[in-house]
């Protein structure tokens, strides 16, 4: 077999036209002048001993979940010339079961939808229900990803202010989603990067304000596995409000991240909506074969979230009888501070093998909860930190940045 000549001018040999010379360097794609100066979204993955920067659950998964995993995506090689169920119909019936198991609510899988993560989950929202002229409302500090998804499906992007204690007040929140008519609303219960849980009273409340003007209410429930008891999820709501999604992931509490699999409740019109601007075939066989197998092992992946719950109490305890501020929490991570200088307290902590996280308002930082010996570590590295001694005191009104 001859290999046709790709790579020395071959065309030009055999009496072609010659191939244009190499470009000089420095070439510039056009890139769309809206991305020009953007970064690209990510916390530094860098190579510490204790890792506690993006809210993962710190327990792998137990050595006989791992074997089932890896024993069906061995079944399922044999197919893989074949595209996957566009629909992940089965996937989705086993989420509607978890649920169910879980939240007590009886969802029909025309109710659920999944994609790579929740990110691609809101990502597909905003391509649906976003778009020029429409905008998407958030209460900050966020999820440092809400502007992003808006950027890309030019969504225009607006928040409102939390309370000093990172609360949402449902008055005012009604009042802004009044105002500023957003097709979207995100509201991530608990909040990332703050911890901050979201009464079911305020939920209703935003669903039915966004209703007034056609929007959706999203809730991002990211972290619910973890919130303390009392604080119902909105999954219980959606049978009042059609306009309510709840979004969930497998990333947190079901220590699946690097699984990447998303999903929501919503009314099956939004549903339909979403299937119209996924990609073909998004979900890989090879992601609804594992997510089913970590489905049907939940009470196994499940079964330290009662430890990191405590472990995350303990923390913010600590942090307090230690003379730092640290926000309340019902998620996996503990937003503390407050520093004068909050970038040199977290190269102190990478210095000392401690990767925490740089988000938040000024002078706060968060940190994941990890397994006790990275607590300890963590601790130990706080409490050894120079710059962490120079503290500021709490001023209500500080400027709020993104969470990530
Ligand atoms: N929502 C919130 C509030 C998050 O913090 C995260 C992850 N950091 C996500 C959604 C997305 O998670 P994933 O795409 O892994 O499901």
């Amino acid at each position: 077999m001859t290999t046709p000549d790709v790579t020395t001018g071959g065309a030009a040999a055999a009496g072609g036209t010659a191939r244009p010379a190499p470009a000089a360097a420095g070439f510039t794609p056009p890139l769309r002048l809206d991305l020009v100066g953007e970064r690209p979204y990510g916390a530094p993955q860098l190579a510490v001993p204790v890792r506690l920067n993006t809210n993962e659950n710190p327990y792998p998964p137990p050595p006989q979940v791992a074997a089932a995993m890896a024993d069906e995506i061995r079944r399922i090689a044999a197919g893989l010339n074949r595209y996957p169920d566009r629909e992940a119909a089965v996937l989705r019936a086993d989420l509607a079961e978890y649920l169910a198991a879980t939240e007590h609510v009886s969802l029909d899988v025309a109710r659920i939808w999944a994609a790579n993560g929740s990110n691609e989950v809101f990502h597909q929202l905003l391509l649906a229900f976003g778009g020029p002229g429409r905008s998407a409302l958030s209460f900050a500090p966020t999820y440092s990803m809400y502007p992003q998804y808006c950027r890309d499906t030019f969504t225009r992007y607006a928040t409102e202010p939390r309370g000093a204690d990172f609360s949402v007040d449902t008055e005012a929140a009604c009042a802004a989603v009044r105002r500023h008519r957003p097709t979207v609303t995100f509201l991530a219960a608990p909040n990332n990067p703050t911890g901050t849980a979201v009464p079911l009273d305020t939920v209703a409340h935003l669903a039915s304000a966004a209703a007034e003007s056609g929007g959706l209410l999203v809730v991002d429930e990211a972290y619910a596995e973890f919130r303390r008891p009392g604080t119902t999820s909105a999954l219980t709501l959606l049978d009042d409000f059609p306009n309510l999604v709840v979004t969930r992931t497998m990333s947190k509490a079901f220590a699946a991240a690097g699984v990447r699999l998303g999903y929501l409740a919503a009314h099956p019109a939004v549903v339909d909506a979403l299937r119209i601007v996924r990609l073909p075939y998004h979900l890989s066989t090879v992601t609804q074969t594992v997510a089913r197998v970590a489905l049907a092992h939940a009470a196994e992946l499940l079964a330290q979230v009662a430890e990191i719950r405590a472990e995350r109490d303990a923390t913010v305890a600590w942090l307090r009888e230690s003379g730092f501020t640290a926000a309340e929490s019902d998620a996996n991570f503990v937003l503390f501070g407050i520093f004068a200088d909050a970038h040199r307290v977290w190269q102190e902590l990478v210095d000392a093998g401690v990767l925490i996280r740089e988000t938040g308002p000024d002078g706060w930082l968060r940190v994941s909860i990890g397994t006790p010996e990275e607590m300890r570590a963590f601790r130990t590295a706080l409490a050894a930190a120079p710059a962490a001694g120079r503290r500021v005191r709490r001023t209500d009104g500080a400027p709020h940045q993104e969470g990530g």
